[in-house]
């Protein structure tokens, strides 16, 4: 980003005296600029303008859908100041801002809080209760609590934190004489999508609204495709749609990207493998209805797992996402099949021993899963006839 530095600060320098000529041609008044003299919260040339104030997509797992502040993109450590005069009235950790601090602010006849969160310590340069001047060092850029990488999300709240209510900090800065889109080497464009594409993290229940007490409509598997629009939701609840049908999702259970991590249980034995293909080296044998761990990778019908503190490959036909009831067997597109493993096995009416015999299976004859399994016998289709056998049986492994 360094050779870009030089041309974008001349380019928006350029941009920022074009706007600040227009805006003084056409006579428009700044009524606020008098009331509260700010500083801006970073140095200069210190940071970018990266996530802006105003409806968005959660970026994060659990984090909002109404960015309430703006974010500053900056390197660990930089020099976080207070915008104006004030006192401090929280300093160190909370949820989801990480270590923070929060500065309650008189000043010229206007009463409001600024908010500085995801810092590395919110008590090392300030305590509860101390008196802040305007561009004091107040803390240190970090990347502590929801957050993916070093920023500043800084916040105003008209009226005070928390009973007020926030503004854009940009326009709130500007109309008070500091314009923070020239001061940056870089502003992000400032977009907001239609619609937001989500995953979920675990399964979860969609509901008929934003609380537990709601009506559950339908529970999605992990890593279902979850549409939700920008700004969508009530307090920690998403207003989503999930195959055009709409219902609300806890935030705690949407993430932007797909979660590798999770627990599938295999449906026979099957070959943990160093590749996705069935001629890699077989790292070792997994055993029917074992729990292995997702890991992110799917390549055709392979699916990257983790057993035994080993990572591999492995038919992803052969593991379902739960051990007992009736479940849906993966890739579903085409047939999934296994083999009889002992010299004898018996195809029953039901999903237990005490069940009557349809058929006796031969070492190596051939089952077609059907959809179904319960408490570890699967459905199976074998010369016309259909039935259970316990999967532990069977093999994924061609003999
Ligand atoms: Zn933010």
């Amino acid at each position: 980003m360094g050779s870009f530095r030089g041309r974008a600060t001349t380019w928006l320098l350029a941009v920022a005296t074009a706007l600040g000529l227009a805006l003084t041609g056409v006579g428009v008044a700044a009524p606020a600029q008098a009331a509260a003299k700010v500083a801006a919260p970073l140095p200069d040339r210190t940071y970018v303008l990266s996530s802006y104030y105003g409806p968005r997509c959660m970026p994060i797992a659990g984090s909002s859908t109404y960015h309430q502040g703006q974010d500053f993109g900056a390197s660990k450590g930089t020099a976080v100041r207070a915008i104006a005069p004030g006192t401090v009235s929280r300093a160190g950790s909370v949820r989801g801002f990480g270590e923070w601090v929060v500065i309650d602010h008189s000043t010229g006849g206007e009463r409001f809080s600024s908010l500085y969160a995801h810092l590395v310590d919110g008590t090392k340069h300030v305590k509860k209760g101390q008196k802040v001047k305007r561009g004091q060092r107040i803390g240190d850029v970090g990347s502590t609590g929801t957050s993916t990488s070093p920023h500043l999300h800084l916040e105003i709240w008209q009226g005070g934190y928390p009973g007020g209510s926030t503004v854009d900090p940009l326009s709130f800065m500007k109309s008070r004489g500091v314009d923070l889109r020239s001061l940056s080497t870089r502003n992000y464009a400032r977009t907001t999508p239609s619609s937001c594409k989500y995953f979920t993290t675990a399964k979860v229940n969609m509901r008929s609204g934003p609380g537990e007490s709601y009506q559950v409509l339908r529970t999605p598997q992990p890593n279902v495709v979850i549409k939700g629009k920008p700004g969508a939701g009530s307090g920690d609840w998403r207003q989503v749609t999930r195959n055009g049908r709409s219902g609300w999702i806890h935030k705690n259970y949407l993430s932007p990207g797909y979660t590798s991590q999770g627990t599938r249980y295999t449906l026979s034995s099957l070959n943990l493998r160093a590749k996705a293909s069935t001629s890699s080296k077989v790292k070792r044998t997994i055993p029917a209805d074992a729990q292995v761990t997702m890991l992110r990778g799917l390549k055709g019908s392979w699916q990257r797992v983790r057993y035994g503190g080993q990572n591999g490959w492995v038919s992803a036909q052969h593991i379902s996402d739960t051990r007992d009831g009736a479940q849906v067997v993966r890739n579903t597109s085409g047939n999934t099949y296994s083999w009889v493993r002992p010299s004898t096995l018996q195809l029953r009416e039901g999903p237990s021993t005490s069940t009557a015999k349809v058929v006796t299976l031969k070492r190596d004859q051939r089952v077609r899963h059907l959809a179904t399994m319960k408490n570890g016998w699967l459905k199976v289709k074998h010369g016309g006839k259909t039935g259970y056998v316990a999967t532990r049986y069977l093999t994924s492994n061609r003999p």
